[in-house]
């Protein structure tokens, strides 16, 4: 592995693909050239603070593969967002990508920062300087930012907004995630939610259980576990759990979703809210329950709950939440796994919808979007089901090897530049 990329995230993404080139026989030279980024930048980004010092702050932006097209991936603002982690995002996000047959490689972006504590002022100029740095790279027919953990589609406009500056023109194509006046799509700020809840219901009806007996726990409430619990109740499961950094809450009875969003949107802690017995994050994965979903951050799932967890399905909202060890602790128990590159694949798929808007100016109804959107999701969820029974093998190695085989493709077809 290069020395530079090292990181325990990195180190998952690599494992996982050796996992999957492997079951596949992947030929040596794809092996290889699959395994580290095609492209990575690193930028220092000077920032004047409201009190009139001057910061410096890390950016990265990592693009993965482009073969099949350009790079897409979301733009990360957290305190322990480095290069090796932004790496290993954007080989998720090719094998994600290749797996929803969306024509895209794979991107990733992010700032080393806790957005938390800056102004909407500085959040500005950091997210205009960050857009200025990595402008060389970005572009509608290069690769194209999106929204992930820390960043909002006000983030999302800032970074068009400089974009189109540059160009001198506007271009809504170059980032999707966008607020929906300047090219954003309907059906984003949901869409990642939503595609989890559809693959999930399609585990239930192959597992043969009922939405009316499912019950879900999810951790994290940003917008990807935020919109699942509120879709999944609104569905008829029975949301009994729900955290985010702080801890959770839980109510075996079912929880009032809608409004605790609203609450929690306004600054309400889960702590204050008495609608359920508060707990911490470790306790809230290990509840009894039909679904798990964890939607926060990677390597929640580890060698040290593993055993403990209490569920029948795990759905990976999150990127990466699940170490190589833990899952194969939960294979051996039998719990049915949906991989984050084809759960949390929702995200990707109608900002895909977005772009496609914003090329072709011509902008598509809430329910045509939802329709496509399931049935791009639920087809990928069979082909990988069936390719996972054909080669007795699990979802995740299954997803992998479909998404890898995809990109293999597209490099063979092309060769080997110069
Ligand atoms: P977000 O910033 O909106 O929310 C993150 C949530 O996780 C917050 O509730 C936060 O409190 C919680 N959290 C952070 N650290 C935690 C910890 N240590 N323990 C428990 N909870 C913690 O981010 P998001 O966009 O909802 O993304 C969540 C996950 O979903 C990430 O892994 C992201 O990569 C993945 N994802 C997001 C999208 C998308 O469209 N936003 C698409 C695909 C995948």
């Amino acid at each position: 592995m290069i020395p530079e990329f090292d990181h325990p995230t990195y180190r998952l993404a690599v494992a996982q693909f050796d996992q999957a080139a492997e079951a596949m026989n992947l030929a040596p030279n794809l092996r290889e050239r699959l395994k580290s980024p095609q492209r990575s930048l690193v930028v220092g980004l000077p920032i004047r603070m409201d009190d009139g010092q001057v910061r410096v702050f890390q950016g990265y932006r990592v693009q993965h593969d482009s073969a099949r097209g350009p790079s897409k991936g979301g733009l990360r603002y957290h305190q322990a967002v480095n290069l090796g982690e932004v790496a290993a995002l954007a080989m998720w996000m090719t094998w994600k990508t290749a797996l929803a047959g969306l024509p895209y490689g794979g991107a990733k972006g992010g700032i080393t920062v806790n957005p938390n504590t800056l102004s909407n002022t500085e959040l500005e100029r950091l997210t205009r300087r960050y857009a200025a740095e990595i402008f060389p790279l970005i572009g509608p027919d290069k690769d194209i930012p999106a929204t992930d953990i820390g960043t909002t589609p006000q983030v999302m406009a800032w970074l068009m907004d400089t974009y189109s500056q540059q160009v001198g023109f506007s271009v809504p194509g170059a980032v999707t995630g966008k607020p929906l006046a300047i090219g954003g799509s309907l059906g984003r700020e949901e869409a990642t939610g939503q595609g989890v809840v559809y693959v999930t219901l399609e585990a239930l009806r192959k597992k043969g259980l009922a939405l009316e007996d499912t019950t879900v726990v999810i951790q994290g409430f940003g917008n990807v576990g935020s919109h699942t619990a509120k879709i999944f109740s609104e569905a008829g499961a029975r949301v009994i759990g729900v955290s985010d950094v702080t801890g959770g809450i839980v109510n075996p009875k079912g929880l009032p979703i809608a409004d605790i969003v609203q609450r929690h949107r306004h600054g309400v802690s889960f702590q204050d809210m008495n609608v359920g017995d508060f707990l911490t994050n470790d306790e809230l994965l290990t509840l009894e329950c039909t679904v798990l979903i964890p939607a926060a951050i990677s390597e929640q799932i580890t060698v040290h709950n593993a055993e403990r967890l209490r569920c029948r399905i795990l759905s990976e909202a999150a990127n990466g939440p699940t170490t190589l060890d833990a899952d194969a602790i939960l294979q051996d128990r039998g719990v049915f796994i949906i991989p984050d590159i084809l759960a949390n694949a929702g995200g990707v798929i109608v900002s895909y919808f977005e772009w496609v808007q914003d090329v072709q100016r011509f902008f598509w109804k809430e329910d045509d979007i939802r329709e496509r959107l399931h049935e791009i999701i639920t087809a990928a969820f069979h082909r990988t089901l069936g390719f996972a029974e054909e080669k007795k093998t699990t979802m995740r190695i299954a997803a992998l090897m479909s998404g890898i085989d995809q990109v293999a493709q597209a490099h063979t077809a092309r060769g080997l530049y110069p």
